[in-house]
């Protein structure tokens, strides 16, 4: 898995690390993809090519990626769905009600 090169061992284990796109789809809109996102976005119409490109990041859970879109867009703080609970597998938090993704296993609801 080319995505484990450079990160110190144990970094992340079996959470499969995701690119999010961000884009500025119009003066007062922005938008967030990962790659199908972004390919079924174009292919509906909902992204244009006159969208401009702001920045891409990689993150562990869909709530690790709103956060920094939040950051970076100057939003409010992201509250992700629900309440955090401990993964079953390795203790990590995540959000069930949320995206259900743990950071270290992955997919889990
Ligand atoms: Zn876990």
């Amino acid at each position: 898995m080319s995505w484990l090169s450079g990160r110190p061992a144990g970094y992340i284990t079996l959470a499969l690390i995701v690119k999010y796109r961000a884009f500025r789809a119009s003066p007062s809109h922005t938008v967030m993809y990962t790659a199908p996102g972004e390919a079924r976005a174009r292919s509906t119409g909902q992204l244009t090519a006159s969208a401009e490109f702001l920045w891409e990041i990689e993150a562990a859970t869909l709530e690790e990626a709103n956060a920094i879109y939040h950051l970076r867009m100057g939003f409010e703080p992201f509250i992700p769905n629900g309440n955090p609970e401990q993964c079953p597998n390795c203790a990590a938090w995540f959000y069930p009600e949320g995206s259900g993704e743990c950071w270290r296993c992955g997919k889990l609801c």
